[in-house]
């Protein structure tokens, strides 16, 4: 635990062995994708070892089961984690799928039919039924099966609240006219003004990606229903706190009863255990390479586990680092580069300036990253928990959105929490080394003191007295107070 003074630090004395029946029991299913297991899982270890010592069941699909477990000391983790415990269901999809970049969106099919009867079928066997479900907002089939079986379910959305709450409106931009967002046709700067609360922030161009599909697509739909049916769970979870979101969370306390916010999830868990989290083998050899940078003066590059660039946008990122001058860390994924025919045609030049100030890995430990002081700024893909990681850590940010919730963030983090800026349509070399200029050195006072205000109010939040440690207080609270009226009824039958 990174702060000695925290209320949800581990309790390593008071661990229990193994499941005892007289805990509340918690299953927890994430959409199968890293930035959906890795705040959910954050959540089970803490109902499980610090705020809660719960017994919790996280059901990942057969095919992340395999790639966590892989990954994991299971002796170790068990030893620090032993009232949770491992499950799967298929995804239905075949092995040879790859689950990644635009063809993600088949998970969306196959679990919501597939997966479904499986689901029900464990949560049928488990030896001690649950207390309750939490489930990711994209898996509502969860919603149907705990409603069949009578068990309480909790909606966790792994988006900011903004993002959250602009897809309760996808209905009412549909009515407008304002999808599909046809891009090179008509005013991408157009401001939308039909979500309350966002009436002066959001362009055409900010909208989630999904805004640029016809509103019959079947993914179009498929996120219309998700949303409508989340609003059937008892509350919702959120990965953010009170003071980033606070008129937006208002907003959403209207369509939910209780509204959980209990972000930024990832500083409530220490070190050794947040890396417990991640589906891909972490390259540590580039923390030596930051010990040997100066202060602030790195920029570090990651586009998260799912999009996916062509190789004519590697390129012009690329000379757009090296021609800022300034060091660099990149984490270029395996499967990053889409049309990678031809991996070794990186000109020279390109190869020589990364040898000289760049470190390259495949997948990286980020928040040792984000935290470390040779640090200084953050090129991102505006993933939500990257996001949040870069306003905790206080590291101000390049926004180069691309799917879903990205194209939101962004705009947030540059019109609303002044942390960064947007470089949303364009990754031209020459923009790209402008905008590493400008967060590293030219405009960077523009943004410091709101990304040093906002990464305090972020750490207050999870102290005592703050807003997202008084949440996670009443949830564990909450779930105690279902399992001691489940318990008392059985009592009078
Ligand atoms: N991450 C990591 N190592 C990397 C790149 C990313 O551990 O090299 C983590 C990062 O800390 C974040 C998650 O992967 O928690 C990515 O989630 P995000 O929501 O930012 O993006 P997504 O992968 O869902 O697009």
């Amino acid at each position: 635990m990174g702060n000695p003074e925290n209320y949800f630090q581990f309790q390593q004395e008071d661990k229990k062995e193994h499941f005892t029946m007289d805990a509340p029991h918690v299953v927890v299913l994430p959409f199968p994708a890293q930035g959906h297991i890795k705040p959910m899982l954050m959540l089970a270890q803490l109902l499980c070892h610090g705020a809660g010592g719960f017994n919790i069941t996280f059901v990942n699909t057969d095919h992340n089961h395999s790639r966590l477990l892989n990954l994991i000391d299971q002796t170790a983790f068990s030893r620090r984690f032993p009232t949770l415990q491992f499950m799967s269901i298929p995804d239905g999809l075949s092995p040879e799928h790859p689950r990644t970049g635009p063809s993600i969106v088949d998970l969306f099919f196959s679990t919501n039919s597939v997966s479904k009867p499986e689901f029900r079928n464990l949560i049928v066997s488990l030896s001690q039924e649950p207390t309750c479900i939490i489930a990711d907002g994209t898996m509502s089939f969860a919603i149907d099966v705990a409603d069949e079986l009578g068990i309480p379910v909790i909606t966790f959305r792994t988006y900011s609240a903004t993002c959250t709450w602009i897809y309760f409106h996808l209905q009412k931009l549909i009515r407008n006219g304002e999808i599909p967002v046809v891009e090179g046709n008509g005013d991408m700067d157009k401001q939308i003004s039909c979500i309350p609360g966002l009436e002066n922030i959001l362009r055409r161009r900010d909208l989630p990606s999904i805004c640029k599909l016809e509103p019959d697509d079947p993914i179009m739909q498929f996120y219309i229903t998700q949303t409508s049916k989340m609003t059937r769970a008892s509350a919702l979870i959120l990965n953010t706190f009170q003071e980033l979101e606070t008129p937006i969370i208002s907003h959403l306390q209207s369509i939910f009863p209780t509204v959980y916010t209990i972000g930024p999830l990832h500083t409530l868990i220490d070190s050794p255990s947040k890396n417990l989290s991640s589906l891909i083998q972490m390259d540590e050899s580039c923390i030596k390479w930051l010990d040997s940078q100066h202060p602030k003066s790195v920029l570090y590059v990651s586009f998260g586990s799912v999009i996916v660039l062509s190789h004519d946008q590697l390129l012009e990122f690329w000379y757009g680092l090296v021609n800022s001058g300034k060091p660099f860390l990149w984490v270029i994924r395996p499967d990053l580069v889409v049309d990678n025919n031809e991996p070794n045609k990186i000109p020279d030049e390109l190869k020589m300036a990364t040898k000289e100030r760049g470190c390259i890995v495949s997948w990286a430990p980020q928040e040792d990253i984000l935290s470390h002081q040779a640090v200084g700024g953050f090129l991102t893909h505006s993933g939500w928990n990257s996001t949040l990681e870069s306003i905790t850590f206080g590291v101000p940010m390049i926004c180069w959105p691309m799917i879903t919730d990205q194209q939101v963030n962004s705009r947030c983090v540059s019109e609303l929490w002044k942390v960064g800026f947007d470089m949303k349509d364009t990754c031209d070399r020459s923009t790209v080394e402008k905008f590493v200029r400008d967060v590293m050195e030219d405009r960077r006072q523009e943004i410091m003191e709101s990304t040093v205000k906002n990464a305090r109010l972020a750490h207050d939040s999870i102290h005592e007295g703050g807003s997202s440690y008084r949440n996670t207080k009443k949830l564990v609270q909450d779930i105690i107070s279902i399992h001691l009226s489940k318990n008392a009824s059985k009592g009078n039958e």
